[in-house]
């Protein structure tokens, strides 16, 4: 798989402490072996890819050593093979290739404790294994399958394994959760604060997978991240809507028009003394920050300030990692877990597949 650790950028730093190989990544064709490279700037010019002295002419390279060596982008230690790409804009981005197994260990550390129960490290495991194949089948057509921010795992390479993770990555090795003989677009979150979402409240999916719907959690109820508050000054308020585009004057009313199935916002109308406006939940919580306005389901006080309060946090679909906890800490396994929260989904291995023969 491939995950993009660094884009449009100008140079970076790469190391590799051991014999390594550098090719054209197209025709596979031999650039320039090392013994070792020691700090060497890449960068994109005019010509093509520059890796330390060696001018490669080239728009797309590899850089190969032994399967168990590790290889450096400014100091930060990853394993398997760097691809370097020159971008239409004449800048530089990295892409880290390696094995999903690999990968998984160094980004589930990531998303949960390595001191939570080895049955929802194994749980959440699937989920990620499942999430990531299901981008790498609809997104073949990209330079990279995934980036290393929260878009799908955190990912900071070797420095982020743990025996933990590595141990609910073997035991679960290879497995995904699947429907109709189909990967799931299997996601997870923090807490869903007593109902997670339907996917298709998220993104484009059918509607009529059991697996991809919400439902009531009675475990992650008073765990963290179950309920939070916020609030801000009317004229902070006023001064946010007015920097994208949304101004209202000094707002005199604030509430929601719309809840979806889960009771999550679908809308939300503001009033004010010059006009008013409705914005999606989506794009509310965007303007004051997925951080504050921690999820969709709140409810809003307004008097002299403006105040939020609410459950869970994340979108809500998939798997709730506090759930999850709350489950394996009650003695339930890996696969009650995932069965409760993709009720009729396959546990099964992902070889076999469409798109993994
Ligand atoms: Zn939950």
């Amino acid at each position: 798989m491939r995950v993009a650790l660094l884009q449009e950028v100008s140079n970076v730093r790469v190391t590799v402490l051991a014999p390594c190989r550098l090719t054209d990544l197209r025709t596979g064709v031999l650039v320039k072996e090392w013994q070792s490279l020691k700090w060497q700037l890449v960068e994109a010019s005019p010509q093509g890819l520059k890796v330390g002295p060696v001018q490669t002419g080239l728009q797309a390279v590899l850089l190969q050593t032994g399967s168990n060596d590790i290889l450096r982008i400014n100091a930060r230690p990853y394993r398997g093979s760097l691809i370097f790409l020159r971008t239409p804009n004449g800048r530089l981005t990295i892409v880290n290739r390696l094995g999903l197994e690999e990968y998984l260990v160094g980004a589930l550390s990531s998303e949960v404790g390595t001191d939570w129960p080895l049955e929802t490290l194994k749980a959440h495991a699937v989920v990620s294994r499942t999430m990531v194949a299901h981008r790498i089948w609809i997104q073949r057509e990209r330079p990279f399958d995934v980036t290393d921010d929260t878009s799908t795992h955190v990912y900071h390479g070797v420095v982020a394994e743990s025996a933990e993770t590595l141990a609910a990555v073997r035991q679960t090795e290879g497995q995904v959760l699947a429907y109709a003989g189909e990967l799931i677009s299997a996601a997870f979150h923090a807490s869903c604060g007593g109902h997670t979402e339907d996917a298709s409240e998220l993104w484009k999916t059918k509607t009529d997978v059991p697996p991809l719907q919400g439902r009531p959690d009675p475990y992650c109820r008073d765990l963290r991240h179950y309920r939070w508050q916020t609030g801000m000054s009317l004229k902070a308020f006023a001064e946010l809507l007015g920097a994208v585009g949304k101004e209202i004057g000094m707002p005199t009313a604030c509430e929601v028009s719309d809840r979806n199935r889960s009771g999550r916002v679908r809308t939300v109308r503001l009033q004010g003394d010059r006009g008013v406006k409705e914005l999606s939940g989506r794009d509310f919580r965007q303007l004051l920050g997925a951080n504050r306005l921690k999820s969709l389901n709140f409810t809003v006080t307004f008097s002299r300030g403006i105040s939020f309060s609410g459950f869970g946090w994340g979108h809500g679909v998939g798997l709730c990692q506090w759930g999850a906890y709350g489950m394996a800490k009650q003695g339930h396994t890996a696969d009650e877990i995932l069965q409760f929260y993709f009720p009729g989904a396959e546990r099964r291995k992902l070889q076999g597949l469409p798109g993994f023969p």
